[in-house]
């Protein structure tokens, strides 16, 4: 059998960050839904070219595309091994989907660890981020500030606020979060998988309590 653990969480609550922990310590595959396009595409599996049309037309990959890749990610993973998703299921639909594929792909979703932070801690870590234009690093002006306010320490370029954490826009993202993601946390509650783990600590103590809940 091959087991599934599905990660939730708002923008912000370090989803990606806690996966790619747990994974390294644990032998588990970190499958975060952007990897798995740009993977799939490279190796130009069939789901990949379908993708690949839709990007190149700068259209969103519809969500049966996105099955289909999820359908050979699955079929390829070896027997006995554990996935951890990361952006995928987005919602209802797709929680429901994701219970057909794994069946049909000799898997089961074993758990949904769904990381809780306060709202007021996701505008604070949202809107502290800075970008690097010139050369992509990644600040905070909190919890990774660089040595010269406002200056990238690696190539000196003026860091920017990228469109994504401005203020306006984190309310956005995290109202569409309400809207759609947050109904797939009941769903698995439902089922009885939900995993809630106390997201608001630093990186490395979320993800100790992710791997000693899983
Ligand atoms: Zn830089």
């Amino acid at each position: 059998m091959k087991k599934i653990v599905v990660f939730l969480g708002a923008p912000g609550a370090g989803k990606g960050t806690a996966a790619a922990a747990v994974a390294a310590r644990t032998g588990a595959r970190h499958v975060s839904t952007g990897a798995m396009l740009r993977d799939a595409v490279a190796r130009g599996t069939p789901a990949g070219l379908e993708a690949k049309s839709f990007m190149d037309a700068g259209a969103l990959v519809p969500d049966e595309v996105l099955y289909r890749m999820v359908s050979e990610l699955l079929a390829a993973a070896p027997d006995g091994s554990t996935l951890f998703f990361d952006g995928f299921p987005r919602n209802s639909a797709q929680a429901e989907k994701l219970g057909e594929l794994a069946a049909a792909a000799a898997a089961t979703v074993d758990a949904a660890v769904m990381l809780d932070v306060s709202e007021a801690t996701l505008v604070e870590r949202l809107g502290g981020r800075r970008t690097c234009p010139k050369c992509g690093a990644g600040y905070h002006v909190k919890s990774l500030p660089p040595k010269v306010e406002g200056v990238c320490d690696k190539c000196g370029a003026a860091l920017v606020t990228r469109a994504d954490d401005r203020p306006e826009t984190i309310a956005n993202r995290l109202a569409v979060y309400e809207r759609s993601t947050a109904p797939v946390v009941g769903f698995y509650e439902r089922a009885g998988l939900l995993k809630r783990i106390d997201a608001s600590g630093p990186a490395d103590a979320v993800a100790a309590l992710v791997e000693a809940a899983l």
